[in-house]
């Protein structure tokens, strides 16, 4: 049997890992165009700041391949012939398949202003590939504007400022990572980016880029701005532009569309994980979840499918971390936001506590239903996730959190417990 898994990345890597230990005697290939070794993607931006060097970002041994016996094509998929059973590869022809799992990631969304491609000056951060290029692009003292107000628009403005750039970070939304955050939360990260030097502006949209001795952009209707360097972070989009045509079904924002369980995709013995794929969230709604854990637990998932085992994905309850510059960010369960899609159907009482630190640039958001807290958002402090999930599945009353807020610090020891106020902001309705 043989196994082809386009994508050598943390779905396609975990897949291949549970279908070598349940079949011995499989042909397992993994396909990458990117690179020969699985890394840490979400730690490019510290290989950047030199940090870390790239080996380091690895998460598993260059050994294993050997090991496990799996083989690598290092080229470009750009088609699937399905009736064939083979994939189209970019220099070496075709691959034939018994089993095929599609763990081909996202891409950067491209930016829409015309003349943004016609030359150089304007990057991406995604790929390995992108990262080498603007790696080689940001000179200290160049002047560089960031597009798009989500974690990768943040996570840029950090290391070009890092590295000695004057960075304009231009985020089109009302505030920034309106995913993420609701204003009064990105206010606190946008003083806190502001506080390091970086020019931050939200609501603002750039309507045009010319060319010159430098990018010329527009800022709303007439407003200049003069930069060295362009980088486009405006979200990604499913790396699935080769399987446009084939009988894989593609979901209207380009996932591929898989079943609810992940045991397929809409055709028989190719299967999808990680960030390419449409899965069910919670809300019902269908699209790509594009996290790190979710990819590994869906890769995990997909190659169980293929060796025929019966599968169930389900995600675990969202959590997640990051840093804006010195700033934490942790969230943990559900947390009802701007975007419509990130709002609960459900009826019932909904409830949010909100409560800044009078003294700190922190925050803590606490999210109710009918008296039982489902979600976390917090900022600048530091906080367990697992307590978190596991107070959400006790369904803990929103009383008993605030009581045994101090347990879920990671800071207890160190500093004052975060402040349960009179002041805090009680909010009735999703
Ligand atoms: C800068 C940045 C920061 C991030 N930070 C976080 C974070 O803090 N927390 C978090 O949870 N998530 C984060 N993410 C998202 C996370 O990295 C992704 O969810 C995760 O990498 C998805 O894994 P994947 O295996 O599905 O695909 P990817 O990691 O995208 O890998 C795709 C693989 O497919 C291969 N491939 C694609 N197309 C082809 C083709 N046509 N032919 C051959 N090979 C192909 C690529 O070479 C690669 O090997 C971040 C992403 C970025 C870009």
């Amino acid at each position: 049997m043989h196994h082809v898994i386009v994508g050598n990345s943390i779905a396609g890597i975990e897949a291949a890992l549970v279908i070598r230990r349940r079949d011995e005697s499989a042909r397992i290939t993994l396909v990458s165009a990117e690179s020969d070794h699985p890394f840490a993607r979400t730690a490019m931006m510290y290989v950047f700041c030199g940090q870390l060097r790239q080996a380091d970002t690895e998460f598993y041994d260059r050994g294993l391949y050997e090991r496990m016996r799996f083989e690598r094509v290092r080229d470009r998929v750009v088609g699937v012939d399905c009736a064939g059973r083979r994939v189209l590869l970019e220099r070496v022809g075709a691959l034939g398949y018994d089993r095929l799992l599609l763990a081909i990631g996202s891409a950067a969304r491209r930016l829409t202003l015309a003349g943004a491609y016609d030359g150089p000056g304007v990057f991406h951060y995604v790929s390995l590939q992108d990262h080498v290029a603007l790696d080689v692009a940001a000179k200290a003292g160049l002047r560089a504007a960031v597009i798009g107000g989500g974690l990768i628009g943040v996570e840029v403005a950090e290391i070009l400022h890092a590295r000695g750039l004057r960075v304009h970070w231009l985020v089109r939304d009302a505030w920034t990572w309106p995913v993420a955050l609701d204003r009064d939360e990105a206010a606190i990260v946008e003083a806190h980016v502001r506080d390091h030097g970086v020019d931050v502006r939200a609501a603002t949209e750039v309507t045009r880029l010319d060319r010159g001795s430098a990018l010329k952009l527009t800022l709303g209707v007439e407003e200049p701005l003069e930069v060295d360097l362009v980088v486009g972070a405006v979200g990604v989009v499913p790396n699935t532009r080769f399987l446009v045509g084939s009988d894989v079904a593609l979901s209207v924002d380009g996932g591929v569309e898989t079943r609810a369980d992940l045991s397929s995709t809409s055709v028989p013995d190719v299967y999808a994980a990680g960030d390419c794929a449409t899965v069910t969230w919670a809300d019902g709604s269908r699209r790509p979840e594009t996290l790190w854990y979710t990819a590994r637990d869906q890769g995990r998932a997909a190659g169980a499918a293929m060796v025929g085992d019966s599968v169930n994905y389900r995600r675990s309850t969202w959590y997640n971390s990051a840093k804006f510059f010195d700033l934490e960010y942790t969230t943990a369960g559900y947390v009802p936001l701007a975007e419509p899609a990130r709002r609960d159907p459900t009826p019932g009482h909904w409830q949010t506590w909100f409560q800044q630190h009078p003294n700190e640039a922190a925050s803590l958001r606490i999210v109710a239903k009918d008296d039982r807290v489902v979600g976390f958002n917090a900022l600048g402090r530091r906080w367990s996730t697992e307590v978190w999930l596991r107070w959400i599945h006790e369904r803990r009353t929103l009383a008993w959190v605030h009581h045994h807020l101090a347990e879920s610090s990671f800071d207890e020891e160190f500093i004052e417990p975060f402040p349960v106020l009179p002041s805090a902001i009680l909010h009735e309705g999703a």
